[in-house]
Order: structure tokens, then sequence, then C-alpha cells
């Protein structure tokens, strides 16, 4: 059977991975599983070009196939941003995790701003890569808004703070089974699963 390697190191971000991947006719392993494994510098000006460059820096250094994501949060009030700078939004602060700095942080720049001033979407680029080389590439997205203070537990990074109108509750309350649904990064995996599934049969 072949092997496809989850190219990240956040552990919940590789579950979830994992969880929306399903059942697949591949052996799905985590990239921190590997020897002598590096974090990949990220840096580039799109999430396109930071998913691609983790997954074939996998790739490369497995010789598997290999699953990338690179995702953010943007925000109408700030133009669009955090955007591809989303994960180093906020200095990291001594007691409390990066997550809860960037939340933080969020709150503090949005307090008293409108509704509409609030408006944000995730946003989720997946990469695919073969041991060949050949390369797929989908897109996921999450329309909500950033609530005025966070609520609920599940889920990690900006879900306590992000609102799911339809829903009247963030990420991290409505909980995994539903986020596994509806979320940005649930979207793209359902496209490159497909795609994966073509190729390989
Ligand atoms: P990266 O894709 O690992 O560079 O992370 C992007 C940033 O977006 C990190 O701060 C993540 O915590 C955040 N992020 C990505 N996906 C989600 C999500 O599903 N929920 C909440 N935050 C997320």
């Amino acid at each position: 059977m072949n092997t496809l390697v989850l190219a990240t190191l956040n552990h919940k971000k590789a579950k979830e991975l994992r969880d929306l991947l399903g059942k697949v006719p591949f052996r799905v392993r985590a990239w921190s599983d590997f020897n002598g494994v590096r974090k990949v510098r990220e840096g580039g000006r799109t999430y396109r070009e930071n998913a691609v460059k983790k997954a074939r820096a996998a790739a490369k250094a497995t010789g598997f196939w290999t699953l990338a994501d690179d995702s953010g949060l943007e925000v109408e009030a700030l133009g669009g941003r955090p955007g591809v700078r989303t994960a180093r939004f906020a200095r990291k602060r001594k007691g409390i995790t990066q997550d809860e700095s960037n939340n933080r942080k969020l709150l503090k720049v949005l307090r008293g701003a409108r509704a509409a001033r609030r408006a944000a979407r995730f946003r989720c680029v997946i990469a695919v890569v073969s041991p060949q080389g050949m390369l797929f590439v989908s897109e996921g997205v999450l329309k909500g808004r950033i609530a005025e203070a966070p609520r609920g537990r599940s889920g990690f990074g900006y879900d306590p703070v992000f609102l799911v109108p339809g829903y009247g509750k963030t990420v991290a309350q409505l909980g995994k089974q539903v986020k596994r649904r509806i979320s940005h990064r649930a979207k793209a995996v359902r496209k490159a699963r497909r795609w994966l599934m073509r190729t390989i049969t």
C-alpha cells in the first residue's frame, strides 16, 4: 500500500486532516514520525506557495506521497489580514499559548467594531505531491464573523473566536463533528481526496 505523509508538525491539524481523509487506500503517517524532520520556513506570499513548499519538502525528505495544508484567517476590518501571517499574528507571550496570544490580540484590535467589520473568513489550501512530483492543489473557505469574546473549547487556533452565523456559535462550541462537515479544511480535503482516489486507481 502507498504511504501518504501529512506534512504538518501541528498535531491538532494533523489529527483533523487524518479524520477528514477518512478511509483511503494509503497508509497515512504523520511527518513528525520521521527522523530528522525540520520545520519548513513558510515565508511565501500566498497560502498556495507555502502549502506547495511544505508538501514538496516532505516528499523530498521521505520519498512518499505527501499532503500539506496552509491556512489563515482574513478579517474585513483588517483589510484581509492577518492572511498568510495568521500563525504569527501576535507575539508569543509568557504563560499563554501562541493561539491564546493571537486571539487576545484579535479581540483587542476589533474592540468596538461593528458586525460588518467583524466579517471574516478562514481559508485553507491543500497541496498533494506524488513521489514522481505530480502536484494537486485545492482550496476551501468558511465564512463567519469574529466574536466579542472567546467561547468553547473544541478545535484549535482561532476556533473560539470565530462565529459561524448559521449556527450562532463559535467553531470551538460547534465541536468536531460539525467542524468536519463545514470547515475550510473539510472542503479543501474533500477535493484533494477525490483527486487522490482518481489518480491512484
Ligand atoms: P498554518 O497554516 O500552520 O501556517 O497556520 C495558520 C494559522 O491559522 C494558525 O494560527 C492556525 O492556528 C490558524 N488556523 C488554521 N486553521 C484553523 C482552524 O481550522 N481553526 C482555527 N484556526 C486555524
